[in-house]
C-alpha cells in the first residue's frame, strides 16, 4: 500500500464516517423518554376513584378512557355513575366511553329511549360509545336466535351516533381462538380455558367469527360517517391482511391494540411495521386494563390497588419497549422483534389523532 493510497483511504473513510451521524440523525430520531409525550390508552376499565392510579398517569405523562361495559348485565347505571364521578373529579385524566341497555331491547321505543340516554351521557361528557360481544354471540331475540350487531334493532342508535359525531367502540366477536381447539401455546389459552362460556369450539349453534365479522362491516357499509374504533385489533389479530384490507376499505374505521399487543409481537415484525406506517393515523394504543371492585363481593385492600398500579406500569413499559424499542425485546416470556417505530409514527401513543379527544382541550 502507498503513503498516497493510504492517505486516500484515509480521507474517504474520513468522509464516510463524517456522513454517517448526519444520515443517522436524519433517518432516526432519538427515542423520546417514555414520561416526555403526552399519551392516551384509549381502552380501560377503572371503576374506582384510586389515588395510585392518578399519581401513576400523571408520573408518566398519560391518560385514558374509561370504558363502561357490558350493556346487557343490569350494572349500567352503577358503571356509568362510577365512571362519571371518576370523570368529575378527574376530566384530564378519565373522560367516559358509555354504553346502552341491551336488557329492554324487547320493549317498545327501545331506540328512541337508547338514543335519549345517551344524549345525556354526552351531556355528561361522554366521548364515545361501547359495543360489546355479547352482541353476537350471546344475547338473543324473541324467535331466540342470536342479535346480529348489524340487527335493524340497533340502526336508528348508530345513525344517531354518526349524526352527533360520536365514535362506536366496537368489541364485536373474539380473537379466532374462541372457534378453534384449545391451544396451550395460544396468547388466549388461559381465558378460553377459564372462561368457557365463551370459548364457541364445537358449538355449532353460535354464529361464526366470520357471520360476527362480516355484520360489523356491515354496520360501516351502512352507516359509512359513522367512526368505529374496533377494538383488540378489530377481533382480526391473526389476519394482518383482514385488518389492512378494512381499513383501506372503510375511511372511518380504526383500530386499537389493547390486550392485543401480545398478538403483534408473533407475526413477521417486517409485516407489523408496515400496517403500522401504512395507516399510521388508524391505530390506537391501549392496554385494556380492568379495575373493577363494584364486580367483587369485598373491597380490594391498599396491597392490591397497588399491585394493580404496579403491573399495569409494567404492562406499559412492555409494550413501549416492543413499539419503540430496537432489537430484540421479551414480551409475555418470548423473544421478539422491537417495532423501532420513529418520530411520527409514535403516533400509537399520540392522543392528537384520537378523534374523539376535544376533552382535552377543555
Ligand atoms: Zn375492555
Amino acid at each position: 500500500m502507498t503513503p498516497l493510497l493510504s492517505l486516500r483511504t484515509l480521507a474517504a473513510v474520513l468522509a464516510l464516517t463524517a456522513a454517517l451521524p448526519r444520515a443517522l440523525a436524519a433517518d432516526v430520531a432519538p427515542r423520546p423518554a417514555y414520561e416526555k409525550m403526552l399519551k392516551i390508552d384509549v381502552h380501560s376499565h377503572i371503576f374506582e376513584d384510586v389515588p395510585a392510579i392518578h399519581a401513576l398517569f400523571a408520573r408518566i405523562n398519560d391518560r385514558t378512557i374509561n370504558v363502561c361495559v357490558p350493556g346487557g348485565d343490569g350494572q349500567l347505571a352503577l358503571m356509568d355513575r362510577i365512571a362519571f364521578e371518576l370523570y368529575a373529579k378527574h376530566p384530564q385524566l378519565y373522560p367516559v366511553t358509555t354504553t346502552f341497555d341491551l336488557l329492554t331491547r324487547d320493549e317498545p321505543n327501545y331506540a328512541t329511549r337508547t338514543i335519549a340516554a345517551l344524549d345525556r351521557a354526552f351531556a355528561r361528557g361522554a366521548v364515545a360509545v361501547k359495543i360489546w360481544k355479547e352482541v353476537g354471540i350471546e344475547i338473543k331475540n324473541r324467535d331466540g336466535k342470536f342479535i346480529l350487531p348489524d340487527d335493524p334493532l340497533f340502526d336508528p342508535i348508530y345513525a344517531h351516533l354518526a349524526k352527533v359525531g360520536k365514535p362506536l367502540h366496537a368489541h364485536l366477536a373474539e380473537p379466532i381462538d374462541a372457534w378453534l381447539p384449545l391451544d396451550k401455546d395460544s396468547n388466549h389459552y388461559s381465558y378460553y380455558s377459564t372462561n368457557p362460556q365463551w370459548h364457541l369450539h364445537g358449538k355449532p349453534e353460535y354464529p361464526s367469527h366470520a357471520a360476527i365479522i362480516a355484520a360489523r362491516d356491515n354496520i360501516m357499509k351502512k352507516h359509512p360517517t359513522l367512526v368505529v374504533v374496533g377494538a383488540h385489533l378489530g377481533s382480526l389479530e391473526h389476519d394482518l391482511d383482514g385488518i389492512a384490507d378494512r381499513l383501506a376499505r372503510y375511511p372511518n374505521f380504526s383500530i386499537e391494540v389493547s390486550a392485543r399487543t401480545r398478538n403483534l409481537t408473533r407475526h413477521p415484525a417486517e409485516k407489523v411495521r408496515a400496517l403500522f406506517q401504512k395507516f399510521p393515523d388508524r391505530i390506537l394504543y391501549g392496554v385494556d386494563a380492568g379495575w373493577m371492585p363494584h364486580r367483587r363481593d369485598t373491597p380490594p385492600t391498599t396491597a392490591q390497588r397497588q399491585g394493580h398500579v404496579t403491573s399495569l406500569e409494567l404492562r406499559y413499559r412492555a409494550d413501549w419497549d416492543y413499539y419503540a424499542g430496537q432489537g430484540e425485546t421479551t414480551y409475555n416470556n418470548r423473544t421478539c422483534k422491537s417495532q423501532y417505530l420513529q418520530g411520527s409514527e409514535y403516533q400509537i401513543y399520540d392522543y392528537r389523532k384520537v378523534r374523539i379527544t376535544e376533552w382535552l382541550d377543555r
